[in-house]
């Protein structure tokens, strides 16, 4: 375990010096993923009337170790934190309450669940992490001998606990009669490890020294690892897969391939069935993963089985609960490899990563003794935490385009850009295409994806849908806005190559794209969905764009006949007809300044020439487009959307 810590730095104080570890312990996936493992420190303070007080600065929940600074901490009485240790029981929600009520400044976020626990250690600096190493060691039957041998006589440990109250409590007991002055940390059977001393750095020091430890035991007992690739794109196979998982779920999810080696040796093991399906590396994966991964494609069965064993989980338990999805987030087959599903391309690339590190944690622990993490009961009070129930009854309602997937073609400029931005804002993830290089910075994050490429190009186009289906599952959307205007040329003086090129891109470009996204669309969770950009020019064409309004004629028509035969498959085709839309690349000033001319105007008039007098933006044109996609439009197949601010020949 590499120690990250710069010596040559220094603090402000031992609370920067917190924020500062706790940034570190947080760079490592080794020790903490995403929003796992907390940290604290103790320090003199005083109350509002200016008496002196100890204050317990804790991480916040929902804080990010990796990217958290001053303000993701909770400044609270410590004293008063560590006395709730004392009460007999104390439920989760109260818990939470009497901790935000021992914050010393109220914008304060939330304090960690794991609050009561950091109060109760008697050292000034807490560390606390899911290190992979120290789960492998103790997801297995001989856990607490190992972790002994491993760790030596000044690391406690605790057999699993629930966290929250009950493992502060626990803790508590633990402390009181085995703390001794050489004590560094605490070992918690199936969780993870806290690190403690008098500053940030002895106790990070502490972390690096126990889980460094911990590998070498494993490294010295590691069997043969063998490279595992990623099985070919089947991308018909994974959208089917996608919409099994949506149906299960009664909403789309998008789903992501997570092509870790450790995980594909998972999803080809021979006992993959037993293995993987024994529980998560550490609890809280749990609301990731669930417990189990569904090994095979039956997504119905697994459902079922989900239903049943929640029903019977129910019954034990002394409030109503509110079941969450009974779709699997992870699947494991041969034939896919691991693919996970969330609601959000956030969710599935945070669920990769923790599915990624689970797997090299079984193979791991299965080495040393073999893979026991905890069982399904506590596993179903995790998952069913009230806390994380309360979660749910917060949840609003989601974005109209959430789990849906979009390609959107000439998607680096002008329109094309405008409905990938708002598509984007609308919840849905998208596959950008477009010549130009540029369409791979349109945005970042885990629900974008931009793929330079020409539409006429089959390999450019099965790219881009391999692309989709791995990062996303499929296409519901596609909306079709690459599109060239050619030049300004009379009937009788268009050339063989303006024609061609003009044909090329607005008819066979757009017709190759319909024809290669057909098998995704069609296994679309909610009926796929295409727009195609036309022109007012199919209406009312103009002078001297003869090739221009031939080609988005010819393409009207081809899509008045895909709205005929796909509808059969549930798919919805319109068009809209922009008009004077002169923020986009295909209008330069020139060819404004030759449009206004051939129709005898100002360049000002010819800008404004539509009936309600107005300006037509890129971004207006998106709006219509988003909304044809959406509910509201749900019904609607073979509409033709005029998007011009009102046009007398039009109309
Ligand atoms: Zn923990």
């Amino acid at each position: 375990m590499r120690d990250r810590w710069d010596d040559a730095s220094s603090f402000d104080g031992p609370f920067e010096e917190c924020v500062y570890g706790s940034r570190l312990i947080g760079a490592e996936p080794y020790l903490t993923l995403h929003g796992g493992g907390n940290t604290s420190v103790k320090l003199p303070g005083v109350d509002s009337v200016g008496d002196p007080l100890d204050v317990l600065h804790v991480k916040g929940s929902g804080f990010d170790l990796a990217t958290i600074t001053p303000e993701g901490f909770v400044p609270l009485d410590l004293a008063r934190a560590a006395r709730l240790a004392e009460l007999d029981s104390l439920a989760d929600a109260a818990m939470m309450n009497a901790l935000s009520c021992l914050r010393l400044d109220a914008s304060a976020p939330s304090p960690s669940v794991e609050t009561i626990l950091h109060a109760v250690i008697p050292r000034r600096a807490v560390q606390h992490t899911h290190a992979d190493a120290v789960l492998a060691l103790t997801d297995t039957d001989e856990g607490e001998s190992i972790a002994r041998q491993v760790f030596g006589p000044h690391v406690l440990f605790l057999d699993y606990v629930m966290p929250g109250f009950p493992l502060a409590k626990a803790c508590s007991e633990l402390l009181t009669k085995e703390l001794t002055p050489e004590t560094v940390g605490i070992v918690l059977g199936r969780h993870g490890i806290f690190t403690f001393a008098d500053d940030t750095r002895t106790a990070y020091k502490a972390m690096i020294q126990l889980v460094t430890a911990a590998e070498e035991h494993l490294t010295s007992r590691r069997g043969l690892r063998a490279d595992s690739a990623p099985p070919p794109t089947d991308r018909t196979l994974l959208a089917g897969l996608r919409r099994d998982l949506s149906e299960a779920a009664g909403r789309p999810l998008v789903t992501r391939r997570c092509d870790d080696a450790a995980a594909l040796r998972l999803a080809r093991h021979p006992r993959r069935a037993d293995i993987a399906r024994r529980g998560p590396a550490t609890p809280d994966h749990v609301i990731r993963t669930k417990r189990v991964p569904l090994v095979g494609l039956d997504v119905a069965g697994y459902a079922e089985e989900y239903k049943r064993s929640f029903a019977e989980e129910q019954a034990r338990c002394d409030v109503p609960l509110v079941m969450l999805d009974p779709s699997p987030r992870v699947v494991l087959d041969p034939s896919v490899g691991v693919v996970v599903a969330g609601r959000t391309p956030r969710e599935t690339a945070i669920t990769v990563d923790i599915y990624a590190h689970t797997a090299a944690v079984i193979e791991d622990a299965e080495d040393v003794g073999g893979y026991r993490p905890i069982d399904a009961h506590d596993c179903f009070d995790m998952e069913y935490w009230e806390l994380e129930q309360a979660k749910l009854v917060r949840e609003g309602i989601p974005p109209p385009h959430a789990g849906e997937v979009a390609l959107v073609t000439g998607a680096a400029s002008g329109i094309g850009r405008a409905v990938a931005t708002r598509l984007l804002a609308e919840g849905a993830a998208v596959v950008g295409l477009d010549l130009s290089e540029g369409v791979q910075q349109l945005a970042t994050g885990p629900a974008y994806v931009g793929v330079p490429g020409d539409v006429r190009d089959p390999a450019a186009l099965g790219r881009t849908l391999d692309t989709a289906a791995r990062l996303f599952g499929g296409i519901d959307i596609l909306v079709l806005a690459a599109g060239i205007f050619g030049g300004v040329e009379r009937v009788e003086d268009i050339s063989p190559s303006t024609w061609e090129r003009t044909f090329s891109v607005n008819v066979d470009g757009v017709v190759r794209t319909m024809q290669a996204a057909y098998p995704l669309l069609r296994l679309s969770p909610r009926g796929g969905r295409v727009v195609v950009i036309g022109s007012k020019n199919v209406r009312a064409p103009g002078r001297g764009a003869g090739a221009y309004s031939a080609s988005k004629a010819a393409l009207n028509q081809v899509a008045r006949v895909a709205a005929l035969e796909w509808a059969d498959d549930g798919i919805r085709v319109n068009s809209v007809h922009p008009d004077g839309v002169f923020d986009t690349g295909l209008w330069s000033d020139e060819l404004v300044a030759e449009r206004a001319a051939s129709y005898e105007m100002s360049v000002e008039d010819y800008k404004a020439r539509n009936l309600l007098k107005t300006s037509v933006t890129s971004d207006d044109v998106a709006a219509v487009v988003t909304a044809l996609c959406g509910p509201g439009f749900s019904k609607v197949t073979g509409a033709h959307v005029p998007v011009d601010g009102g046009n007398e020949r039009v109309i």
